[in-house]
């Protein structure tokens, strides 16, 4: 699996004159994007995770670009685990020498910032992204792309022998016994090949005039199965002149728009609380090679997942997160079965989910006490104290159990404070944080809690069908084994099964776990801060929205998650929840039904990939529904 890209970036752009003079190559824009922040985007879109950009002239600029990637995914992490293993997204390695030396010595100079294959980019193109499909996909380990006849001008033509393997390249067609096509500059490279050129650099004589990496390719492809792969009508240009640039405007860049639209996932916006709208590099990340999920490389995978999915709430090298297939409903069901053993366990109810936590408990006839509390009013934490203080039949408790936000009707509840009771009280705190994860900030060492239950298709924009319980390995490694608890959601054997064997225990959901890795990345990528954010400002445009169409919320302002708001139904005679849901949906929003009993509600989700301007979207068609009700 290749998650590393190299793009060769140090050029000066001399034949690009006053645009080439401004910028580098890589920052001229096309569609108001820098080409080299476009296929940055198409890089990450592909599960390449970590970039290595060779710099040289205007290096400054490409500094900037991964310091932007940088703070975004730092801030991701909590406080607590900014020194996390996970690896930086963009790393820039300046050859100093770039104003002698040719794209090759770019390309030596970044070697210790590569460890496994990988593709390799010029950053002056321009090119549609089915590429990078063509060569992730293809089975064989060193592969440069050609296209069919540009007529861009300055064409690097490759001759190929009758096994594929690249023979020669050059710029003068007529060099060459017959033309295999226009060499692109992507291709995909073994770390053995690489270390090659490196060394057939090395023992080039001194006076060899500034090579490019085109030559070196050259020279080790019979040793290492070099092949070209055509795509004939690939659209795509670089941009080293004036005339490639009007070609890449006018030509390249309407053919690639269009081919994205043909390609594009129909969009249907999920205002539900999870499943939510994920995007589609989400959705095509489950399609990939069938893999046995016993495999070493699976495995590598999920322990990769595991850190990650760690990094947002605690410190990967303390804690970790153990995987299960199934829903959320897995997770929580896991925590309390596998954490409380003879309990007493007080659940803090104040909403359906909390209600669940008390049934599972009740399930297992694990010793339980709920404390209930308004669904609309914040805990009363006084209140929690005192049954604390009063234990269970003269037994303290042994856990406490909160939901984090209760999706039941968009309320937050205050864990950190609850986690200062907990501490105090000596007890454990387990947290239902399935709605929650990966948008509020949590900190599991800051706010004192024990473990957290979260899942894959809520705020992380993944598919359903994986849920995860994040504690310290210290906890998962000293869970009692108790008899009469569940077989399957034994976090205690999963997390033995894994450290063993770094496999899960039984059947993984294989494609669902590679939307999972996809998720994870692009939440790295945005930030938890940035994606909070961006929840919150869907929700306010809900809020303003809703109080001109004179709905009210269930729950006050200040005590609502910004993830969910429950709304309080209209009066209108001839409103139907259905009817307003079948309205909204055909028109593309998909809207939620309430959960609370005694009052009735609807509910719209904030979350996923979505912004505020498509809450806007779906307010105007609420603002429609209601209009064909009648007034009275
Ligand atoms: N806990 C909370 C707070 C939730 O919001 C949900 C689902 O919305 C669940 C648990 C259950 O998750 P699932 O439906 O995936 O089992
Ligand atoms: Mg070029
Ligand atoms: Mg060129």
């Amino acid at each position: 699996m290749i998650r590393t890209a190299v793009l060769l970036a140090a050029g000066m752009g001399t034949r690009l004159g006053a645009v080439g003079e401004r910028q580098p190559k890589g920052f001229v824009e096309i569609g108001g994007v820098a080409i080299v922040e476009r296929s940055v985007q198409r890089l990450f879109a592909h599960g390449i995770e970590s970039i290595v950009i060779g710099t040289g002239y205007r290096h400054e600029r490409y500094d900037a670009l991964a310091a932007a990637y940088a703070t975004s995914s730092a801030s991701s992490t909590s406080s607590t685990s900014s020194t996390s293993s996970t690896s930086r997204l963009i790393t820039c390695i300046r050859n100093e020498r770039y104003a002698t030396t040719g794209s090759l010595d770019t390309l030596l100079a970044v070697r210790a910032a590569v460890h496994a294959d990988f593709l390799l980019l010029e950053a002056d193109l321009l090119y549609d992204d089915i590429a990078l499909d063509v060569l992730l996909n293809d089975p064989r380990p060193n592969v440069v792309l050609v296209s069919g006849v540009t007529n861009a001008t300055d064409e690097v033509w490759v001759q190929t022998g009758d096994d594929g393997i690249v023979e020669a390249v050059s710029k003068r067609a007529a060099d060459l016994r017959d033309v295999a096509g226009e060499w692109v500059g992507i291709s995909k490279l073994s770390l053995a090949a690489y270390d090659d050129l490196c060394a057939w650099r090395r023992a080039a004589p001194a006076a060899a005039d500034v090579p490019d990496y085109e030559g070196a390719i050259v020279a080790a492809a019979a040793t290492h199965g070099i092949v070209a792969r055509r795509i004939a009508d690939l659209a795509w240009g670089e941009i080293d002149d004036a005339g490639q640039l009007r070609r890449a405007l006018g030509v390249v860049h309407p053919r690639i728009v269009a081919n994205e639209a043909a390609r594009a996932v129909r969009r249907d916006v999920l205002l539900t609380p999870g499943p939510a709208t994920t995007t589609d590099s989400v959705k095509r990340a489950q399609v990939v090679p069938d893999l046995c999920p016993r495999e070493a490389e699976f495995g590598d995978v999920l322990a990769q997942l595991a850190d990650d999915l760690t990094a947002f709430v605690a410190d990967p090298r303390t804690h970790t997160a153990v995987l299960l297939g199934g829903s959320g409903t897995a997770a929580v069901e896991a925590m309390l079965a596998s954490a409380v053993g003879d309990g007493p366990l007080l659940v803090i109810d104040n909403g359906a989910y909390g209600a669940r936590m008390a049934a599972i408990a009740a399930g297992y006839g694990m010793p339980c006490v709920s404390l209930r509390s308004a669904a609309t009013a914040a805990l009363d934490l006084a209140a929690i104290d005192a049954a604390l203080h009063a234990g269970c039949d003269g037994r303290r408790f042994s856990h406490l159990a909160v939901v984090h936000h209760e999706t039941t009707t968009g309320l937050l509840n205050d864990v950190a404070a609850i986690g200062t009771l907990c501490r105090s009280h000596q007890v454990d705190l387990l947290v239902d944080a399935i709605s929650s994860y990966a948008a509020v900030p949590l900190d599991l060492a800051a706010m004192h809690v024990t473990a957290v239950a979260a899942t894959a298709n809520k705020n992380l924009q993944g598919m359903a069908g994986v849920a995860f319980v994040i504690a310290s390995r210290a906890f998962f490694a000293a869970l009692p084994a108790t008899p009469g608890r569940s077989f399957y959601l034994s976090l205690r054997e999963q997390y033995r099964f894994f450290a063993a064997e770094r496999q899960m225990r039984f059947t993984p959901p294989v494609q669902t776990m590679f939307a999972l890795k996809q998720a994870v990345l692009e939440t790295k990528l945005e930030g938890v801060p940035a994606r909070y954010a961006r929840y919150t400002a869907a929700w306010e445009a809900l809020l303003e929205g809703l109080e001109r169409l004179g709905l009210a919320t269930l729950v006050p302002r200040a005590l609502q998650s910004h993830l969910l708001t429950a709304i309080q139904e209209p009066t209108a005679a001839g409103y139907a929840f259905d009817a307003m849901h079948d309205y909204c949906r055909a028109r593309g929003y998909t809207i939620y039904p309430g959960k609370l009993a005694e009052r009735g509600s609807f509910r719209v989700a904030t979350i996923g990939a979505i912004t505020a301007a498509d809450v806007r979207g779906f307010l105007r068609v609420l603002g429609d529904y209601l209009r064909t009700l009648p007034t009275d």
